[in-house]
């Protein structure tokens, strides 16, 4: 099996970490010997149509004012067609915001949204900054969140998960990212995957289904992922 992955913006969104997830992806497929091919696909630069799972990071509202802009039309089209088509996708915080409807930022006009996600973020007064643990279908999460941003899901949006420690989505409904079919958005910085395993091969798998069927990968040694992922969310709640 051939996994290719698409990296958005990895020029321009790329904080905290998030080179991460990608490394995370290509390693925890080519350990099961699934060879794998990255595209980083930036502004002015078509989505390939070979894409089985995508990732886009977070950045500064500086930084999502031009890419917000190089999504509108056929590029923001072809990432929701391979979305319906069942690629996957982990967009985080800043690349989250603009999966939705709009991102209201404090000193800027309106981001249009992609409009994947049935979402609205606006910049709120105060910025949520801390470790984050959140109750999920893949157990608890943890990961890191720094955003002004606060996002509300519509009434059929399912969110990512419960938050247990942090701030997530808004601060005031408990919720934290949103997934829609094999797309998940999230405020989880760190970089979240390399600690969270189970999301990283549940992201592999649901990328491969498209092409090759139901696809369940071989376990592997995950000894240091695991002590990664329960040290940190043992920190988490110890410092929450
Ligand atoms: N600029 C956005 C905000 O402040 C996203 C920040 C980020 O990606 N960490 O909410």
């Amino acid at each position: 099996m051939h996994l290719t992955i698409g990296w958005l913006y990895a020029a321009s969104m790329n904080i905290y970490g998030d080179r991460g997830n990608v490394i995370a992806l290509k390693r925890r497929a080519e350990w099961r010997g699934i060879s794998t091919t990255l595209h980083e696909i930036n502004i002015g630069e078509p989505i390939p149509d070979d894409i089985d799972c995508f990732f886009w990071g977070g950045g500064q509202d500086q930084e999502q004012v031009a890419v917000a802009q190089d999504m509108q039309g056929a590029k923001g089209k072809t990432l929701a067609a391979a979305i319906e088509d069942g690629a996957s996708l982990l967009a985080v915080c800043g690349g989250y915001q603009l999966l939705g409807h709009e991102y209201r930022p404090h000193a800027a006009e309106i981001l249009p949204g992609v409009g994947i996600f049935d979402a609205v973020s606006v910049a709120g007064p105060e910025r949520f900054i801390g470790n984050v643990v959140v109750d999920s279908a893949w157990g608890p999460l943890v990961g890191f969140e720094n955003h002004s941003g606060l996002t509300t899901l519509g009434p059929n949006l399912e969110p990512m998960g419960k938050v247990r420690v942090g701030r997530g989505n808004n601060g005031k409904d408990g919720t934290e990212g949103a997934r829609y079919r094999n797309a998940l958005g999230c405020y989880l910085h760190g970089a979240l995957l390399p600690k969270n395993p189970a999301l990283t091969d549940w992201l592999i798998e649901r990328g491969l289904e498209r092409r090759y069927g139901k696809v369940e990968l071989q376990p592997i040694d995950d000894d240091v992922e695991q002590l990664a992922h329960v040290t940190a969310v043992d920190r988490a709640v110890a410092t929450r």
